[in-house]
């Protein structure tokens, strides 16, 4: 976790004032901390039967599909609105200024399914808050919360629900 940390990059002032960015292209970008973060992601759930990953846009894309690819998983996205092509729904969240939506195909989980919702970084934890809501209403069997890095002094924990199993593998 040491050779991870030390890959990750610390943008000050970005994309606002006063937010320390922590960069993963950094990571992902080095052969083996993308090895390690495969490997690493997927330890904590090769017992659970988990048949979906969802990665929410964007960066949740990336390390979502190596977890998905190394659990023999399938994939899904969570999306901006107005991008997922077929029948979605939707959930509106609070943020700084404003609201946002976040979007997932209707079609994408179902009962039999167990579901590990992935993003890059926790923060506040409004935008995985709303990820679990939409993809509780499609009643999978079981869902699990991840993260790379969580951001422990933003208490983003308090925004996620009570019952739900979260793990990060690197908290600062
Ligand atoms: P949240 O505040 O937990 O809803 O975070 C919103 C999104 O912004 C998440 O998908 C994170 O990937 C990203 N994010 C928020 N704060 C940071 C940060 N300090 N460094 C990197 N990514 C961040």
């Amino acid at each position: 976790m040491e050779y991870i940390k030390s890959r990750v990059r610390d943008i000050i002032d970005f994309p606002t004032k006063g937010i320390v960015f922590k960069d993963l292209t950094t990571v992902f970008k080095d052969p083996r901390a993308l090895h390690i973060i495969g490997w690493d992601l997927s330890q904590l759930y090769r017992d659970k039967g988990v048949t979906k990953v969802v990665g929410i846009e964007s960066r949740g894309f990336i390390g979502g599909s190596i977890l998905a690819f190394e659990l023999g998983a399938g994939f899904v996205p969570a999306r901006k609105p107005g991008k997922l092509p077929a029948d979605t729904i939707r959930q509106e969240y609070a943020k700084e200024y404003g609201t946002d939506v976040i979007e997932i195909h209707r079609d994408a989980i179902g009962p039999d399914d167990i579901v590990v919702l992935h993003d890059d970084v926790l923060a506040t934890g409004g935008t995985m808050a709303a990820a679990y809501k939409l993809v509780k209403s499609l009643n999978p069997k079981k869902i699990y919360i991840n993260f790379i890095i969580e951001l422990s002094a933003l208490n983003g924990r308090a925004a996620l629900p009570n019952d739900a199993e979260v793990s990060s593998l690197i908290v600062y």
